[in-house]
């Protein structure tokens, strides 16, 4: 008995007590400030992989960057990453974040479906579908339900069936292969539903937009409840854009 408080003490805690204020490690590249820097933009531009920059004003597509740090590492005076992990929204062009604009990026409650907190507030139960990830993204979701992250404390949870699901989070960029499986699977989970897309890769297509084996056509029939950025997404990124979703509107 003794021997395991010692043990208990020395472990500490093992979960994250706040998930809204917990710190990152310095390497992690969460949401990036981008200066009134004078540079040359066009190289800028040229750098990035997935063409997330745009220019005039300069900005990052966070739905379209792989946070590669490419751009800062070339550019240290024009581009910084910050250690923000909260990501998360519900509007597509909140993604975009704007030279000399530091503004933190929310989810824009006015487009938040009633029934989602109605409904969802104190339990939401998710179906994932990989539809052509590449497992890093689903590692990441996967760890949002361990003793460290523990979103379980929060009544979030994966399952294994859609028909036990409230919504399904989409991980990959879609591939022909998984478009119909992913159909079937959002027809599976009863109404209301919601969905999620987790990683850069669901969100635009990434490094893959033009290839011919993606099929996207899933993503013009239904309305996104929730954008996670990341490549992958961190589960503070994810655990903490779900929160904000389900919160009960006063
Ligand atoms: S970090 Fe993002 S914006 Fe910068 S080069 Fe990489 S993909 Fe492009």
């Amino acid at each position: 008995m003794f021997g395991n408080f010692k043990i208990l003490i020395h472990q500490g805690k093992q979960y994250i007590p706040d998930v809204t204020k917990a710190e990152v490690p310095g390497i992690f590249r969460g949401r990036p400030q981008i200066s009134n820097e004078k540079t040359d933009t066009t190289a800028l531009a040229e750098i990035c992989p997935t063409e997330a920059i745009s220019l005039n004003p300069v900005s990052i597509d966070l739905g379209k960057c792989t946070f590669c740090g490419e751009c800062a590492i070339a550019f240290p005076d024009k581009i910084k990453f910050t250690k923000d992990y909260k990501l998360s929204t519900n509007d597509r062009e909140r993604l975009i974040v704007k030279e000399g604009d530091d503004k933190l990026i929310t989810l824009n409650r006015e487009i938040v479906r009633k029934e989602i907190s109605e409904y969802f507030s104190g339990s939401l139960k998710l179906r994932q579908v990989s539809a052509g990830g590449d497992n890093s993204c689903e590692l990441e979701l996967n760890a949002c339900g361990n003793v460290n992250f523990d979103m379980g404390r929060f009544g979030i949870e994966f399952v294994a069936s859609p028909r036990h699901a409230d919504g399904i989070v989409i991980t990959g960029p879609i591939t022909e292969n998984m478009a119909a499986p992913l159909q079937n699977c959002y027809d599976a989970i009863p109404e209301p539903k919601i969905i999620i897309l987790a990683g850069t890769d669901a969100i635009s297509g990434g490094i893959f937009i033009d290839s011919p084996a993606l099929n996207r056509s899933f993503l013009d029939n239904y309305k996104i409840d929730l954008y996670v950025p990341g490549n992958p997404v961190h589960p503070l990124t994810f655990i903490n854009g779900v929160l904000e979703l389900i919160k009960r509107r006063k």
